[in-house]
């Protein structure tokens, strides 16, 4: 069963009014908002990661919010034996973060296993939950269902709480992502909670962060299933005109002549003719509109463009990135740094707060 059958839509659009009113607050007062958010490094970063949540962090960086960027080394072991090509896939993800515009002179880029007082947070934050309540999360369900591993490990069950782990070691508010990590989010919160109730002696010492979700919080990948980096239906951001131009043309698309946007009922088609809106900066009615009568054939030709089009700038700059071999380095090791400082702070304030602090 799919993320999107298992979280239905109440949950989504619930989650995105809420993202709506926090928008507003954040423009307000950008000062107020840190932001945590990452990507495992199990392959090239995709059009999904984009309009799902890397486009955010930008917008939301050059508004003023610190924002951090976490490499999830670790969780790459959560559905699989090996991390295969692991150095290569986050040095790929940390150029494509400096090519969509991730800063690193004001965003911290970092991977967990380089910050040991942020998995040592996971001990006492894996006492906070039930085996129950890890085995009822719906998207570890789906990912279980998508696992490379004969056998389920401990570290899948217990992936939501290292992500709890992820997103309080810096004490983010914020968390733009997309619909599948909300139930991932909702342990997250109840870990902050339950933490504050039972050792913040009447004060708090987590916040409780929220989900920042985009327009595109489910982009569907080729096959018609939510785009992966793992499920080979990915149409990946270092991708050539060409590539993607071949990837779009095997799109699945259905039956049905005439082109609309509808989402519940033509999700395939409808996803295309929204990516094609996103990277237009138009409405997708308007866009299925204008496509109509031409069919799946004329829609694939205006998406290929419109992707093209959009990601033309963004893949010359990560060529030109791509150059320097010690950038990466570098990045990553200035990300480390401020992202272990910010944790030895946390770790030694939890400490405190259960009288571990001998
Ligand atoms: P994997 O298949 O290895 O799990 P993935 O493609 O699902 O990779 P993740 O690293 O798990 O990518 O997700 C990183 C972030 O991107 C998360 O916030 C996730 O919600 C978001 N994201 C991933 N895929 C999509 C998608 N198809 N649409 C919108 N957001 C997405
Ligand atoms: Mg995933």
């Amino acid at each position: 069963m799919s993320t999107t059958d298992t979280l239905g839509t109440l949950g989504t659009t619930t989650a995105q009014a809420r993202s709506a009113e926090l928008e507003k607050l954040i423009q307000k007062e950008p000062g107020r908002f840190r932001v945590l958010t990452g990507d495992r490094p199990t392959g090239r970063l995709h059009l999904g990661h984009y309009f799902g949540t890397l486009h955010n962090r930008v917008r939301l960086q050059d508004l003023g919010v610190e924002t951090l960027v976490l490499v999830p080394d670790y969780q790459v072991l959560t559905d699989r034996d090996i991390a295969e090509n692991l150095k290569e896939y986050v040095e790929e993800l940390v150029l494509d973060y400096l090519a969509i515009g991730i800063d690193p002179e004001r965003s911290t880029i970092f991977a967990h296993s380089a910050v040991p007082a942020l998995n040592q947070l996971l001990l006492p934050f894996l006492s906070l939950v039930s085996v129950a309540e890890l085995n009822r999360n719906p998207t570890v369900k789906d990912e279980i269902a998508h696992s490379r591993q004969a056998a389920v490990s401990g570290l899948m069950l217990t992936y939501p709480v290292h992500q709890a782990a992820d997103i309080l070691f810096c004490k983010a508010n914020v968390v733009p992502v997309g619909q599948d990590q909300l139930p991932h989010l909702e342990i997250t919160r109840t870990v902050a909670r339950r933490f504050n109730d039972r050792y913040g002696n009447g004060g708090s010492v987590f916040p409780q962060p929220e989900a920042l979700l985009s327009a595109a919080p489910l982009l569907l990948g080729t096959d018609g299933t939510k785009m992966s980096k793992s499920r080979g239906n990915a149409i990946s951001l270092s991708a050539d005109a060409d590539e993607t131009a071949r990837l779009i043309r095997g799109a699945k698309t259905d039956a049905e002549r005439h082109i609309t946007y509808d989402p519940a009922n033509r999700p395939e088609v409808s996803s295309l003719v929204l990516l094609t809106a996103l990277c237009e900066d138009g409405d997708p009615r308007q866009v299925a509109e204008e496509i109509g009568a031409g069919g799946a054939a004329a829609l694939k030709r205006r998406v290929t463009e419109a992707v093209n089009g959009h990601f033309a700038p963004i893949r010359a700059r990560r060529a030109a990135y791509a150059q320097d071999r010690r950038l990466v380095r570098d990045v990553l090791r200035t990300g480390n740094e401020r992202a272990g400082a910010l944790a030895d702070a946390t770790l030694k304030e939890v400490r405190a707060a259960m009288h571990c602090d001998y």
